[in-house]
Formats: C-alpha cells, sequence, structure tokens
C-alpha cells in the first residue's frame, strides 16, 4: 500500500511538472496562452493533490481550513480585481507565495533545528532569506502600484551603501547559522534583516520599474520555493520553483532589453525622479490642436490606419471602444492594424490582454519590427494614450535618457492623430518631439470619450 502511495505521489509530482513546462510553452504565444494557463492549473492541480496524500500529514482539518480560506481570497481577487489593477494584484500574490515559503522554512528550524544537516539548513536559509525579501519587496511594490506609497523614487545620500551593508549584515547571519546551526537568535535576526532588506531594495525603484522589479522578485520567490523543495526533499517544489525563478529572471531581461536599459539602470538609476525628468526639458514650438471632425474625415476616407495604444489606454479603458472604431472603419473598407509596443502600458503583454479582452483579433495585432516598415505607407496612425513608445528622441537624440531604446516609428506616417488628456509627460518623464511635427494633429481629452465621439463622428463622415 506504502509502495502505491509512493509510486502515485511520483506520478502526480512528474504530471505536474510536464504540464508546468507546456504551460510555460503555451504562454509564449497570446493564442495558446490561455491553454498553457490551463495547463498549468492542472498541474498545480495535480501536484497538491500528490502533496495531500503525503504520509507525514497527520492531520487534515488545518489544511482544509487553509484551502478554504486560501481559494476565497483568491477567486474574490479573480473576480474583483479589474485589468488595469493587475500589475499590484501580481505584487499581492507573490508576496503571499514568498511569504508561505519563509514560514515553511522558519516551521522546519522551529521543530528540527539544529538537527537538520548541512545541506539541508542551507537549503533552508535561502529560502528563508529569499522568501523574507521577497515578501516585504512584493509588499511594498503593490504599495507603489496602489498609490499607497508615493510611487517616484524614494532616494537619499549614502542609500546605496546603507542596503549594501544591510545585505551583508544579512548574509553575515546566514554563514553563521551555517556555521553554528543552534544560533536560533541569529537566524531570527537574519530573517529580520531580509524583510528590511526587501523593503530598502524597493524604495529606490519608480512605480513604473515595477513590472521589471515584481517579475525579478517572482525569480527570488520561484528560487525560494526550489530552495523550500531541497529542504523539504519535494521533487515538484525544486521543478517548479526552478522554471519559476529562471522565467522570471528572463522575463526581467527581456524587459530591460525592450527599454535598452540595464538591469542596474532600473534597480540603482532611479528611473522617472526628478533629476531625470528634468534633463530632456525645453522642446521647441507648439502643439497643433486637432478638431474631432478633422480627425474623424481624415480616418473615414484613409487606406490604411494603424492604431498605437499605451498606458494611456489602460487607465481609460479604451480597449472596447477601440475595436468599435476599428470595426466602423473596416466597415468603410479601411485596413486596420494595431502596432504592439513590447513595453507599451506598465507590465509585459498589457497592450496584448486588453485587447484580447475587447476580442480585438490576434492576426490584427504586430510586433514592432512587423509593423515599423508599414508606418511609410500609412494614411493614419492613432496613437491612443501611448508617448515614450512613439518618442522619436529615442531614435534621433543619443542624449535622450531613453536613448537607443526601440519605437514604434509613428512619424514616419503620413498623419498622425494623438489621443491624450493634454500635455502629460510619459512614464519617462520627458518631452516627445512627434507631438509637435506639423503631421500631427493632437486630440486632447480621455481616450475613451474621445474614441466614443470619434466613432460617431466617422459614422457621419
Ligand atoms: P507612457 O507612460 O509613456 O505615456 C502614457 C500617456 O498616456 C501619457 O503621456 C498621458 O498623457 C496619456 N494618458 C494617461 N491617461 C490617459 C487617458 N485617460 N486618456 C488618454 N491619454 C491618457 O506610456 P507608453 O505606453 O507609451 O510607454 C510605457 C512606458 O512604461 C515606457 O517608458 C516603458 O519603458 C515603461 N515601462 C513599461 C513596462 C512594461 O512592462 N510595459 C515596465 C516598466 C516600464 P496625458 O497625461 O496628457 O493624458
Amino acid at each position: 500500500m506504502e509502495l502505491y502511495r509512493t509510486l502515485f505521489i511520483e506520478f502526480s509530482y512528474l504530471v505536474a511538472s510536464i504540464l508546468f513546462i507546456l504551460g510555460l510553452k503555451g504562454m509564449s504565444h497570446p493564442e495558446t496562452a490561455r491553454r498553457g494557463m490551463h495547463l498549468a492549473e492542472f498541474g498545480m492541480l495535480m501536484a497538491v493533490i500528490g502533496t495531500l496524500l503525503h504520509h507525514e500529514i497527520v492531520s487534515y482539518e488545518w489544511i482544509i481550513a487553509g484551502l478554504l480560506v486560501g481559494s476565497t481570497i483568491g477567486a474574490m481577487m479573480a473576480i474583483w480585481v479589474p485589468m488595469t489593477a493587475m500589475p499590484q494584484r501580481t505584487a499581492l500574490s507573490h508576496a503571499f507565495g514568498a511569504f508561505a515559503a519563509a514560514l515553511v522554512g522558519i516551521a522546519e528550524y522551529y521543530q528540527h533545528g539544529a538537527a537538520l544537516g548541512q545541506v539541508t539548513m542551507t537549503a533552508l536559509c535561502f529560502e528563508v532569506m529569499l522568501g523574507a525579501l521577497t515578501t516585504t519587496g512584493s509588499l511594498m511594490a503593490f504599495s507603489k502600484l496602489q498609490g499607497l506609497v508615493r510611487g517616484t523614487p524614494m532616494t537619499w545620500k549614502g542609500q546605496n551603501v546603507f542596503n549594501m551593508t544591510l545585505l551583508a549584515a544579512t548574509i553575515g547571519c546566514f554563514v553563521y547559522v551555517l556555521i553554528v546551526p543552534t544560533a536560533a537568535t541569529i537566524f531570527y535576526v537574519m530573517i529580520g534583516l531580509a524583510f528590511v532588506f526587501g523593503i530598502m531594495l524597493v524604495l529606490p525603484i519608480g512605480a513604473a520599474d515595477m513590472p521589471v522589479v515584481m517579475s525579478l522578485l517572482n525569480s527570488y520567490a520561484g528560487l525560494a520555493a526550489a530552495a523550500t523543495g531541497f529542504a523539504l526533499s519535494n521533487n515538484v517544489l525544486i521543478i517548479a520553483g526552478t522554471l519559476d525563478g529562471f522565467s522570471g529572471f528572463i522575463l526581467s531581461i527581456l524587459m530591460c532589453r525592450a527599454m535598452n536599459r540595464s538591469m542596474t539602470n532600473v534597480l540603482f538609476g532611479a528611473f522617472g525622479s526628478a533629476a531625470t525628468a528634468a534633463s530632456t526639458d525645453g522642446q521647441q514650438g507648439d502643439m497643433r490642436e486637432i478638431s474631432l471632425d478633422d480627425a474623424a474625415v481624415q480616418l473615414a476616407y484613409a487606406n490604411q490606419v494603424i492604431f498605437v495604444p499605451g498606458y494611456g489606454m489602460a487607465t481609460a479603458q479604451a480597449q472596447h471602444i477601440v475595436r468599435e472604431l476599428a470595426e466602423t472603419l473596416e466597415k468603410r473598407g479601411v485596413s486596420v492594424k494595431y502596432a504592439i509596443h513590447p513595453v507599451a502600458g506598465r507590465m509585459p503583454g498589457h497592450m496584448n490582454v486588453l485587447l484580447a479582452e475587447a476580442n480585438v483579433p490576434y492576426s490584427s495585432l504586430y510586433e514592432l519590427e512587423q509593423i515599423n516598415p508599414e508606418f511609410q505607407s500609412t494614411d493614419v496612425a492613432v496613437v491612443i494614450g501611448a508617448n515614450d513608445v512613439v518618442n522619436p528622441d529615442a531614435r534621433d537624440n543619443p542624449k535622450s535618457p531613453i536613448a537607443g531604446m526601440p519605437i514604434l516609428e509613428v512619424d514616419r506616417a503620413r498623419s498622425v492623430i494623438v489621443l491624450k488628456r493634454g500635455k502629460g509627460k510619459g512614464f519617462a518623464g520627458i518631452e516627445n518631439p512627434l507631438f509637435f511635427k506639423d503631421r500631427t494633429g493632437m486630440l486632447y481629452g480621455d481616450a475613451k470619450d474621445s474614441l466614443t465621439k470619434l466613432v460617431q463622428a466617422v459614422q457621419h463622415a
């Protein structure tokens, strides 16, 4: 009987691991992402069932209570948290996951203490340290994104030295506990320091850089889970944690690359602070305002229109009305495409998720490299709450803070209509020469309002 139980547990873990890998693969494309998520969910179910059959479990009451509370919170978050709040929701989930890993490690140490071997102790200390710093780091990321804490980078003199000293002290405790495993006080001091370090790590980073930070914290949480797997000799935790750890790390690198910034710059550059923002102010000329009717006529009589969504479309929740405008234009024989920048918005795939929610067909979405050559032959490019991702300075001005960042070359279109509320800057806090060009018309107002009026105006054009 015992043999069958062990075999079933290992089998469920194997199936779970395969499903996690297939799930990750599925998420590499919007079309297969939903299936990927379902595969990963099923994998998680297999892993939970396998774990529940472990013979070490003596009573199920607390486990069932935990499952009920966790599932209720999870379901409520899934149902009620709006799409625009997805980044902070993810930060909160990371905090929960990391805290769980830290608690498991603390419980193991409390129960077995110095009796744990050197290898297990190393894994356990890793788990607790990474778990603790990821918990507070993710909570800080959540607070910044939710506006509970000021979103701009908080910096002061000697900050990096202080943080490095804190990290060194935490690692010092880590090493001490490995040499003297009975030093419980040092073990708990290490956890306390790691909690503080998590906060200090995220404080100097601006809210808009949080997605990169979160993906990095996600990779820490994954590594903490893998360390938990080593501490508990649990194969599925080792595999899932490693997958999570490395996919998070790769995602952070890809996001940095899409912004043409180094990881060090994101973590220590205090991007978006007043000093950075001031560096390129002083743009010459005026922005030309365009009337709603003019914009409607341009669109209605165009052959090809490219929509370029950005963060403003997300805040205005304008994705549904964007699709409506596209359909209205298509009915008139206009060819409509959507240009998607990899870091438009505030999280990877932000625009893809919103447009998919509005049932925009995937075949109409074009990546940067595919669409850029098309702008030249496009009659109208409609910029919907995007700014940095269409800033030609990134291409033309080597002194710009965003120099080298790949952009959507909207300025090459025959005419450009920009939908934004006013003269507000984008995430990088810099002026955008596109808005001052002769061929650019500014249609001021909330993106959703402007688009709603445009749909009606195009129908009557
Ligand atoms: P930006 O943040 O550069 O610009 C958004 C623009 O939207 C603003 O200029 C604002 O102007 C306008 N806006 C805001 N609300 C509304 C509204 N309700 N209606 C109409 N317009 C509105 O956005 P982009 O998407 O162009 O660029 C994303 C930036 O975020 C990049 O710099 C990228 O590097 C950064 N980033 C992205 C990450 C990601 O994973 N996607 C991660 C980290 C950073 P106004 O106030 O005048 O309306």
